[in-house]
């Protein structure tokens, strides 16, 4: 079969290369597969979860270019599965094949500080937050921003890690060192009532289709569960979607987008992050919609249109984190639950090693 039609459509029997060897890429391949499509992972770990179901791996750092260039000969389009690959390596490649999302959404989303000012230059306001490159610069953020608030590391932080809780008793030189960080970002607390997220597919012709927003809760910086549809107004629910829409167009971006937002006890919605990739709180669509946040993927960078939206259930996602893996057998005795376990052969704390999705019924008392 033809790779491409002519009209930038990557068609079934195409190869899509998917840089990071997670739990993500693994099930981007598992989305890709029953549409015909082969995928190629690169990644340095032996034995990733998303090798294990992808038909080809090169196993190789992301600065090794000679890797990398066999690579982009060998795929169609190149797709990432998480954020913090360098950008370096997303520029060199697509100097040689198509990549989706580009560099330009994984750059913003990389860095806390340029993230936060482009929310908040597209509009989407997000809590008060200031820069910080040294201990001293930190104490004079941290007392424009006040207490408490939370000094995060700009670059490579995720699940939580590389964080900071700052109040009236904090060390602010011992938090400096703690953070190990060149540059971090001072955030003021919001005593929020709710996070949700919302997932949006952009497709080539520009066509932005939202799933219905999900409320998460999150241990230890972790997320733990997400409902679907989280428990808003659906006037409200729209005004999720509306943002994560408005965010993707903004960005111009093909692909896939979270953006996770606070919804403050006076009713406010405040963006906390974006990623330009499936999310964790995006995993129900697989079992609950008509087509998951994965296969939506797939579709826009391959340039197919994008699939309906629409949920076939209510679904209640939690994931097993660490030795919560034991509870595999508690799920499939559940006929309702679907259960994902990621192939991760050593346990560890924190983390993900897999996750349940309950399929509820449409009208189970919550607004939908
Ligand atoms: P990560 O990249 O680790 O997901 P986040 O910025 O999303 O980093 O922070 C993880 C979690 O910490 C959030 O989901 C939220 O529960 C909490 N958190 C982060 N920033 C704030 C904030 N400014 N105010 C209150 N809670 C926050
Ligand atoms: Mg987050």
């Amino acid at each position: 079969m033809p790779n491409s039609n002519g009209h930038g459509m990557i068609e079934p029997g195409s190869t899509i290369g998917i840089l990071g060897g997670g739990q993500l890429g693994r099930m981007i391949a598992l989305a890709a597969a029953p549409m015909g499509y082969r995928c190629h992972i690169f990644c340095p770990e032996q034995d990733s979860p998303a090798s294990e179901v992808a038909a080809l791996t090169t196993v190789a750092a992301y600065d090794d270019q000679a890797a990398l260039e066999a690579f982009a000969k060998a795929v169609d389009v190149v797709t990432f599965e998480f954020e913090n690959i360098p950008a370096a390596t997303v520029e060199f490649l697509e100097r040689h094949v198509k990549v989706r999302p580009g560099s330009r959404a994984l750059r913003v989303s990389q860095n806390r500080l340029e993230e936060k000012n482009f929310l908040n230059d597209v509009g989407v306001p997000t809590t008060a937050y200031a820069g910080a490159a040294s201990a001293a610069s930190l104490e004079a953020a941290v007392r424009h921003i006040g207490m408490p608030c939370l000094v995060k590391t700009v670059t490579e932080g995720y699940d939580g890690k590389g964080q900071v809780r700052v109040d009236a008793t904090t060390n602010l030189a011992a938090a400096w060192e703690q953070l190990k960080a060149r540059e971090a970002i001072v955030e003021r607390m919001i005593d929020f009532d709710m996070e949700c997220s919302v997932i949006v597919a952009r497709g080539m012709d520009g066509t932005c289709v939202a799933f219905a927003p999900g409320e998460n809760y999150h241990l230890n910086g972790i997320l733990d569960t997400t409902l679907v549809p989280a428990r808003l107004p659906e006037a409200r629910q729209q005004q999720a979607e509306a943002i994560g829409r408005h965010v993707a167009e903004k960005l111009e971006l093909v692909g896939l987008l979270c953006v996770e937002l606070f919804v403050t006890k006076d009713g406010r919605f405040l963006a906390n992050e974006i990623a330009p990739r499936p999310h964790n709180s995006g995993h129900w669509t697989i079992d609950a919609c008509t087509t998951s946040q994965f296969e939506q993927l797939v579709r826009a960078i391959c340039g197919l249109p994008l699939g309906a939206v629409d949920r076939m259930a209510n679904a209640e996602m939690k994931n097993l984190i660490g030795e919560d893996v034991a509870q595999w057998r508690k799920a499939v005795a559940d006929p309702n639950a679907k259960l994902h376990l990621y192939g991760k052969r050593e346990v560890r704390p924190g983390r993900k090693m897999g996750h349940v999705t309950r399929l509820l019924p449409l009208n189970n008392g919550r607004s939908s």
